[in-house]
Order: C-alpha cells, then structure tokens, then sequence
C-alpha cells in the first residue's frame, strides 16, 4: 500500500496527510476549496517546522515529506491510483454518502475506502459503494501528528482482511491502532459526549464556572485539559452533531445536548474556532490551543 488520498484538507485532512507523507507515503490531498487545499499545506509546513525546530527532523525529512504531497480539486484525478482513501471532508452524512458513492467509480478496486468520521455509521457510508467489506472507520484524533491513537470501526460489511491491513497500516505510522465495532459514537465518542455534555449541564446549573469546572476535572482526573476547553477546541458545533447521532441512535434521553450547548451553537459561538465559546479566544486564535499541546 504506497498510494493514499486524502479528501479534505481541513483541520484532520491536512494532518492525516502530514503523517502519511512524513512515513513515506505518496500522498494525493484532494479538497473542493482551492483556498482549503493552500490553508492544509501551509499548516502541514508550518508543523514539519516545528518539528525541524525541536529536532525530531531533519531537513531532507522535511523536503522529502513536502514532495510526497500532491495536491488536487478534482476527486477524479485524486483517486484513480489510490490504494487506500482516507476521506475527511466536512462531517455531513448528505456530502460523505455522495463522496463515497463517486470513490467508488473512480478509485481502483482494490481500494479501501476509509472514512475519519466522528459520528456517522460506517455501514450507512459503506451500503452507498459496490465495495461494503472493504469500507471502514480510521478515526484519527486532532491534532493527528501528536496523537497516538486511531480507533478503527468496523462496519457491518468489513473484512477482517481489511482490519488487519489497516491495523497494520495505522502501525507503519508509529499509531496505536485499536479496533471497535460500528456503533452510536463508536467508543471515543460515546463516552468523550455525555461527560462533555454532564460539565455544560453542570456550568448551566451553577454547580461551579467554567474554570472551576475544568480545573476539577483536570486535576481530580489527571485530564490534560478539562471537558469544556475541550469541547472549545473540538468546536461547539461537532459536539452537538455527535450528541444527536447519540441520541437518536440510541433512543435514550440520557444523551439529549443540554440547552446551553444548543443555544451557544445557534447563537454561533463555536468554541475555538469562532473565536469564543466557553472562553475567549478573540486574543488568541484556535492555533493557541493546539501548539500547547505539540509543547
Ligand atoms: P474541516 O471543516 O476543518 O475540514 C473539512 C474540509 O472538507 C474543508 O476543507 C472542506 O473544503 C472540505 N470538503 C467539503 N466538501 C468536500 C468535498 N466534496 N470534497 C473534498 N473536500 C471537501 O473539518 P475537520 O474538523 O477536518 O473534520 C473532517 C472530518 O474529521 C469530519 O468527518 C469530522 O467529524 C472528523 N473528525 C474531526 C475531528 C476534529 O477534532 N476536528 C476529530 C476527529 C474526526
């Protein structure tokens, strides 16, 4: 497996891609947005700096990396020598059932379509390709370079043959792979959600503030930040998408997204991203969050 595109060069697209191309991989990062694609290679640079600048690189790593990546608009062009696509684009079931369903034309058959989803049901996404055994979850966690793990789903339809490729796989990129089965959430997520969701509940009824909040769970827990700066830097928006897959999936009103998370997103403070969420980030841009965690 020498061949991988990524399709998205978003906040998990850029980094997939920074990991695969640093081991070696060739790597086609395919993005409808020109501006996204020029955004995901400068981020992708501006980390191999990083790395550079703490010496767990040399340059001809660096150079080596960067010419590994080439860029495309056209999912066509993007795949059609892909032996492994790892789709990252935008979390919205509508887009990914038609991205997958246009992979499936044009990415060779041998091709493993996997998907970095946080929430959406991999034997759905699988039931639109020809190809179900050979569809499957590789989630990767942000900011990719620095995390360790990728939960790997399998779908109803997923060959063991394909587990195991992509276990094996998700090694050769100094990853824990640790495989699970295709439910609500998948496991990072079904319990990451309530407990984020339990601290905007317990924020909304005045137990303690945000601060407090965090501070018990990072230091009671041993967290390396707690659940709502968290939140803040997953953004608003994605923990409320999750927490209705939960709930819905599932039935259970135990997941129902507490008031105050709905009305934050509604009123557009995503966290992070949007510059304030359940703290201020108009100082200091989302960036801030993620370099304390390369330090
Ligand atoms: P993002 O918004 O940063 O990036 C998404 C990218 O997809 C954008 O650049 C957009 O232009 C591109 N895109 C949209 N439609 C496309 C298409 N048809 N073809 C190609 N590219 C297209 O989103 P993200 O945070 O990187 O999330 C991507 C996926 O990863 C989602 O499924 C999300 O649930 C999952 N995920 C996100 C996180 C996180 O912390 N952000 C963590 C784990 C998994």
């Amino acid at each position: 497996m020498n061949n991988i595109s990524v399709i998205g060069a978003g906040t998990m697209g850029n980094g997939i891609a920074n990991v695969f191309a640093l081991y070696g991989f060739n790597v086609n990062l395919i993005d409808v947005s020109e501006s996204a694609l020029e955004r995901g290679l400068a981020t992708i640079e501006k980390n191999l700096d990083r790395m550079l600048a703490k010496g767990t690189i040399d340059e001809a790593k660096k150079s080596n990396a960067l010419a590994n990546i080439h860029s495309y608009t056209k999912l066509e062009d993007g795949v059609k020598n892909a032996d492994l696509v790892v789709e990252a684009a935008t979390e919205n079931i509508d887009l990914k059932l038609r991205i997958f369903k246009e992979m499936d034309n044009y990415a060779p058959a041998h091709c493993i379509l996997a998907t970095n989803t946080s929430s959406i049901s991999i034997t759905k996404i699988a039931a639109a390709t020809s190809r179900p055994e050979k569809v499957i979850g590789m989630h990767f966690m942000n900011p990719v370079p620095i995390m360790k793990l990728v939960e790997i789903i399998n779908g109803y339809a997923t060959s063991k043959e394909v587990t195991e490729r992509i276990v094996e796989l998700s090694k050769k990129l100094d990853k824990v792979p640790v495989p699970c089965n295709d439910y609500p959430g998948f496991v990072a997520n079904r319990i990451l959600m309530p407990m984020i969701n339990e601290a905007i509940l317990s924020l909304h009824e005045g137990v303690a503030g945000v601060e407090e909040i965090d501070t018990i769970m990072k230091l009671g827990m041993a967290h390396p930040m707690g659940p709502l700066q968290l939140a803040d830097f997953i953004g608003l928006d994605v923990c409320l998408s999750i927490l209705k897959v939960l709930h819905e999936g599932f039935g259970n009103p135990k997941y129902a997204p507490s008031v105050l998370l709905v009305n934050m997103v509604t009123a557009g403070k995503l966290g992070a991203k949007s510059g304030e969420g359940f703290y201020d980030y108009s100082a200091g841009p989302k960036s801030a969050v993620v370099s304390s965690m390369f330090e």
